[in-house]
């Protein structure tokens, strides 16, 4: 490609790309396509000779965009929002083109750097201390497995050279995420050295019933060794008690983690810091800007007041990565398993900047009013209940029916193309979970799917005459 064609082509992509982001609202949130669809449309080996641009454009458009769940759309509601903005689409694509690899401090400074400046103001707006030492992976589930991996480091120094010795006991709630067992698994302590604990009604740990766990293993001469505790569940975004769940980590002297993948982002608005209650007791912590903070995937920060014990565990320098020393001279390499990294930094840098702390808190503080707001809709429908609590902008609620009639509600809802939702089972039932965290969203959109979850809630009630009647 010449560099004109590049010129040319580029601007014709930021056209397409703005085009898109305008009108998000034409395309259906969920693509129709079947399970191998895309593959038997597409030629079934790589092309001999390159082809020009045109072409893969034209390709792009009528093959790859028919097939794409739309995570920008503005009713995209399920699991939690993967927002990226504007300012972030651009900071990617100066990655792409720079193309810096940011293992050791000389292999790009700027990308070592600036990751310290970037992660030194968003722990300012969360009010986390001084202390926390910031890094960032590509997602919270290999954030948190690094939590693990530190906290082996400080309670068995001799895991890395020995290996595990089957004693090491990790606690976590049973709302948590699979991401923490299988970050478990992954480290070799065990899914039977993984304890569960149970939650009250509202989806929080009981620490009384750590506190016994921890105890009863001690007892039985295992290791408590690390506990991990989560702001923001995944089903309900529930928030753990974390004051009491560090004084009992204390207790047993165990790393105490917190998974604020999506929770944390919260805590930027100052009115909302008391979220992060006890997390500055915390071990380490792990926040999501690819979440709620409206960076592009992938962008997951990982906090640490233990930075040396992380280090410790990763370290490893082979000859031809050895650099001269210099305190200020970080290597991000040594902070984990990958060596090479994205500059990842440079999005959440125009994603801070460009949109500002107000900006973002506008942002936060629309969708948790925007989803108490339906909540409240929700809960006074006489068909309908809501089934959490709603502490931040994602709401579980059902259909006062069986679960074959909320499955079958959601499918609906779903394959109209006009929304996504998705689900989670409470208490043994099933339940639709409504996530509000996508940075176009706006109290329209939610208003035009509570009408499209009631109107097809009510003609679900003309197929079957085993629903009751929805009405307004
Ligand atoms: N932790 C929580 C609480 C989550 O809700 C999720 C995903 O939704 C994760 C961790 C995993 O996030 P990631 O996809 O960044 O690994």
């Amino acid at each position: 490609m010449t560099n004109d064609e590049f010129r040319r082509y580029g601007h014709q992509v930021v056209d397409w790309m703005a085009d898109y982001l305008e009108n998000i609202r034409e395309y259906p949130v969920l693509s129709s396509i079947q399970p191998g669809d895309l593959v038997d449309r597409l030629p079934a080996a790589a092309p001999e000779r390159g082809e020009p641009m045109d072409a893969i454009l034209e390709d792009f458009e009528q093959s790859i965009v028919p097939a794409l769940t739309h995570w920008n759309h503005p009713r995209f509601l399920a699991y939690f929002a993967v927002s990226g903005s504007p300012p972030g689409i651009l900071g990617e694509m100066l990655m792409a083109a720079l193309n810096v690899n940011g293992m050791l401090w000389k292999s790009c400074p700027a990308a070592t750097e600036l990751e310290q400046v970037t992660l030194s103001w968003l722990r300012q707006w969360m009010g986390l201390p001084q202390e926390f030492f910031g890094i960032i992976y590509d997602t919270a589930s290999i954030a948190s497995m690094h939590a693990i991996a530190a906290a082996r480091e400080m309670a068995d120094p001799e895991v890395r050279t020995r290996g595990n010795t089957g004693r090491l006991v990790m606690y976590t709630s049973e709302q948590s995420h699979s991401s923490i067992e299988k970050g478990g698994i992954t480290l070799g302590i065990g899914q039977n050295n993984i304890r569960q604990i149970p939650v009250d009604e509202s989806f929080r740990m009981r620490v009384d019933i750590l506190r016994e766990r921890m105890e009863a293993d001690r007892q039985a001469s295992l290791s408590p060794f690390l506990v991990v505790a989560t702001v923001g569940t995944t089903s309900t975004s529930s928030i753990d008690p974390v004051p009491a769940i560090a004084d009992v980590a204390e207790e047993y002297g165990a790393w105490l983690h917190v998974d604020a993948a999506y929770g944390g982002a919260a805590a930027v608005v100052p009115e909302l810091r008391g979220v992060l209650n006890g997390a500055e007791r915390a071990h380490s912590l792990v926040v999501n800007p690819h979440k709620w903070l409206f960076t592009p995937i992938d962008c997951s920060v990982f906090y640490t007041t233990r930075p040396e014990i992380l280090r410790r565990a990763f370290s490893l320098v082979p000859e031809y990565l050895k650099t001269g020393e210099n305190p200020r001279a970080i290597n991000l390499m040594d902070y984990g398993v990958q060596l090479g990294r994205r500059f990842r930094a440079l999005k959440l840098w125009f994603v801070m900047r460009n949109l500002g702390h107000d900006g973002i808190c506008a942002i936060i503080r629309s969708h948790i009013g925007y989803a108490q707001k339906l909540a409240a809709l929700i809960r006074s429908h006489r068909d309908f209940e809501v089934a959490a609590p709603t502490p931040f902008s994602l709401i579980c609620f059902r259909y006062r029916g069986s679960d074959d009639d909320n499955r079958a509600l959601l499918e609906k809802v779903n394959a109209s193309g006009k929304a996504f939702l998705s689900h989670t089972v409470l208490n043994g039932r099933f339940v639709i979970r409504l996530a509000i965290g996508n940075i176009a969203t706006q109290w329209q959109d939610l208003e035009e799917v509570w009408d499209l979850v009631k109107q097809t809630a009510a003609r679900e009630q003309g197929d079957d005459a085993g629903l009751p009647q929805a009405v307004n």
